[in-house]
């Protein structure tokens, strides 16, 4: 915790006051005085360092050379935030990840699930220092929602292994120093064939019962990753709700007419009502229901702000379309919708 305040007053205090401006929305409800804090300080390095490049990310599919915004991830503690102090993370929960995931998302849908997937799918307490990139790779060109029937194979050979096989959908791939590869060990054991192998460039090192490894940490993905679209809702109403203000239609703010107020308290319901759900638990079904019910949110929440833009929704000048495709991409990323109502169906129908 000492860290994350060290690295607040690297970014100075200026916080509050631009906050308060920006923010229309209370999370006071919701979070203590300290998670507040924390929200805001995480709020304005991501709306400072990552929000002016996001557009530039968008169209170029790349993260930009001249800066690096990993390294200042890094620097502001946010790859560590669930690590132990002694390993250099801040030693706090999933509910701070979350937050952290929110407001980064809120900046850059795109930012925010590569440091979704290096902080959170990828074992953070290799990577905190943001030196080094991380990746998952687990889907393949034939395995995807059903992932353990994967083909990439692990031979067992003198001093090692040899893995042979396609992967794909793997974000930060091309990027990454540091990958979790999962590869059959024994492909006749099925799902506990399964190993997670931790490839590092220059180093080679792996880690057993692959699938534990691999289920388990799709609970906590699709947890940490449920607070995405919850950053993406916000940045829709931060975009819609300066528009709706300025721009005028038969002699007044269309902000003044019924149809649009009506538009913008379903868009603020939508995002609230996800946060209440966003709470933090780890059971397979409700982490699948968090991540579910954000993600479905926030793309009607994302229509919705193309259409309180009308034709300038549509076009590329505003943020919209790029935070629909954001928001889209959170029903499939992480488990599809379709996946995700299974593991909860089940669960539910084998609870007693
Ligand atoms: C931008 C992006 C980033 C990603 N990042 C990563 C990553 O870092 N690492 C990684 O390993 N993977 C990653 N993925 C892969 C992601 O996990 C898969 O796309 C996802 O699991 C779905 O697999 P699929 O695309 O092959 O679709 P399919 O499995 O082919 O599914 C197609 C459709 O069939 C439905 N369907 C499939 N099976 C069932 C069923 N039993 N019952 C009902 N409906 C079903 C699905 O819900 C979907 O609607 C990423 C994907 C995207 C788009």
């Amino acid at each position: 915790m000492q860290r994350f305040f060290a690295a607040r007053s690297i970014l100075g205090n200026a916080v509050k006051t631009r906050m308060r401006c920006f923010s229309s929305l209370s999370s006071s409800l919701l979070f203590d005085d300290t998670q507040l804090q924390f929200k805001e300080s995480v709020s304005k390095f991501a709306q400072d360092v990552i929000a002016p490049h996001a557009e530039r990310i968008d169209k170029t599919n790349s993260f930009p050379k001249d800066v690096n915004l990993w390294k200042k991830m890094g620097e502001f503690n946010l790859h560590g935030i669930t690590a132990p102090e002694e390993y250099g993370g801040l030693g706090l929960g999933y509910l701070y990840h979350c937050i952290a995931m929110e407001e980064l998302s809120r900046a850059s849908g795109s930012v925010a699930l590569s440091y979704g997937a290096h902080s959170n799918l990828c074992i953070n307490q290799l990577l905190i220092s943001g030196d080094h990139i991380g990746a998952l790779a687990m889907s393949e060109p034939n395995a995807g929602s059903d992932v353990v029937s994967m083909k990439c194979k692990a031979d067992k050979v003198d001093g090692g292994y040899i893995i042979n096989g396609n992967k794909m959908w793997c974000t930060n791939g091309p990027s990454a120093e540091t990958l979790i590869v999962y590869a059959k060990t024994d492909t006749k054991a099925g799902s506990k064939g399964i190993t997670a192998f931790i490839i590092e460039k220059g180093m080679a090192g792996f880690v057993r019962a692959g699938v534990y490894v691999l289920m388990s940490g799709l609970d906590l993905e699709r947890l940490v990753l449920a607070a995405g679209p919850l950053g993406i809702m916000q940045a829709c109403l931060d975009t819609v709700l300066p528009y709706i203000r300025q721009r005028e239609q038969f002699g007044r703010p269309i902000g003044e007419l019924q149809f649009i107020q009506g538009k913008v308290a379903d868009m603020y319901t939508a995002l609230q009502s996800s946060r209440d759900c966003d709470n933090g638990n780890i059971d397979p079904k409700d982490c699948a229901g968090t991540i579910l019910c954000a993600a479905e949110r926030a793309t009607q929440v994302a229509l919705q702000a193309i259409q309180c833009l009308g034709g300038n929704g549509y076009i590329n000048e505003y943020a919209t379309g790029r935070l629909l495709r954001d928001a889209k991409l959170y029903e499939i990323g992480a488990g599809t919708s379709e996946i995700r109502r299974i593991v909860i169906g089940r669960g539910l129908f084998k609870e007693p």
